[in-house]
């Protein structure tokens, strides 16, 4: 295995890395967090949501209309969640932990529970990638078997063929099921160990309950549109936004080109068991940089969360010329397109029972 290669010194090869990335911080006099690109994007994210809000209930319009600015809307959600929410649970907008906590709520206003989010972002995910049993990404109810490890169902065989339509429903079941299950019926034996504060079971109904207020109850009582019309168009814009936002999460780790540990020990060292469980996608698109709030430069995510988005680019390369001196793998697809199809063959090899996956072509 290239990252316990013997040749590598890794205590070396990680605090190389570090360097690389602390280095860019001193040498520029540039703070970790903010820069000038992600106060655009906060300007962006908040005016794109509050316009459209008051467009949805002030302008008289069409069915079609009202259809036409509700997935407007719901878009800005898509892009807050990505380039704000994100960021801001991670401690990584704002050197102020106060402010980035009062931005982690923009999470809450889309839908999302904020608190459940860093519970199963942060404690089962990031220090746990593509481990079966402890990564919270890779459990999706059980519809998928992302590992070799997790067991077989017969509607698996499937799988790469399914992914986009359940992918779609990613974001509803988050608003709706996904954060009262975590709550109430725990399905890991981290959350089932967790106690949590009783002010977050009274902030996760709040939270729901505007949610919901203002994207059906409000429709349905203040502009007198038919409950049924409300919900297809709820269901229809979530949809929209899930297949993208779910695609976007998902192509950087259950990859045909990245491991799947048995567990943490597998590597010397953390930065180890990033490069070797992570790809990046997309690294030059200008799109994906305005769009997609860091996540498709994932490799420097899981290495420093705690630094702003808006500096990923730049870091990345530096730790490209780190990887490559020490004769470590980066791997990083050059599309989108090219990342999920990576995924779809990573599916599609474990959509079969007790086969040997093989990760190149
Ligand atoms: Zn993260």
């Amino acid at each position: 295995m290239i990252y316990k290669n013997e040749q590598i010194n890794s205590k070396t090869f990680k605090e190389e890395v570090y360097k690389s990335i602390n280095d860019y911080f001193k040498e520029n006099h540039f703070s970790k967090h903010a820069n000038h690109q992600m106060y655009i994007k906060l300007l962006i994210g908040f005016t794109w949501w509050i316009l459209s809000f008051i467009l949805l209930f002030t302008v008289s319009t069409t069915k079609l209309g009202f259809f036409g600015v509700y997935t407007f809307h719901l878009f800005s959600q898509l892009f807050i969640m990505l380039n704000i929410s994100h960021d801001a649970n991670h401690n990584s907008i704002f050197k102020n932990k106060k402010l980035n906590h009062w931005l982690s709520y923009t999470f809450d206003l889309c839908g999302v529970n904020s608190y459940m989010w860093r519970e199963l972002h942060h404690a089962q995910h990031h220090y746990c990638i593509n481990i079966s049993g402890e990564d919270e990404n890779l459990v999706a109810r059980g519809l998928f078997r992302f590992t070799k490890k997790a067991k077989f169902k017969f509607f698996h065989k499937f799988q790469h063929i399914y992914f986009f339509i359940l992918y779609g429903l990613f974001s509803a079941d988050y608003v709706l099921a996904k954060d009262f299950e975590c709550f109430f019926l725990p399905y890991t034996i981290y959350l089932k160990e967790k106690k949590h504060p009783i002010m977050e079971y009274i902030k996760l109904f709040l939270f729901k309950f505007c949610y919901i207020g203002y994207m059906i109850l409000l429709p349905v009582f203040y502009l007198h549109y038919s409950f049924v019309f409300i919900i297809g168009i709820f269901f229809i814009c979530h949809f929209m936004i899930g297949i993208i936002g779910g695609t976007v999460i998902q192509i950087t780790h259950p990859l045909r080109a990245n491991e799947f540990p048995e567990s943490k020990k597998e590597y010397d060292n953390f930065v180890f068991h990033v490069f070797a469980t992570t790809s990046d996608y997309s690294e030059k698109s200008t799109i994906a940089n305005w769009f997609f709030g860091g996540l498709h430069l994932h490799v420097i995510h899981h290495l420093s969360p705690a630094i702003c988005h808006t500096h990923y680019a730049v870091l990345t390369e530096r730790i490209k010329l780190v990887a490559e001196k020490h004769k470590v793998q980066y791997k990083s697809n050059r599309t989108l397109f090219a990342a999920v199809k990576e995924h779809y063959y990573h599916l599609k090899n474990l959509s079969k029972n007790n086969i040997k996956v093989k990760y190149s072509e």
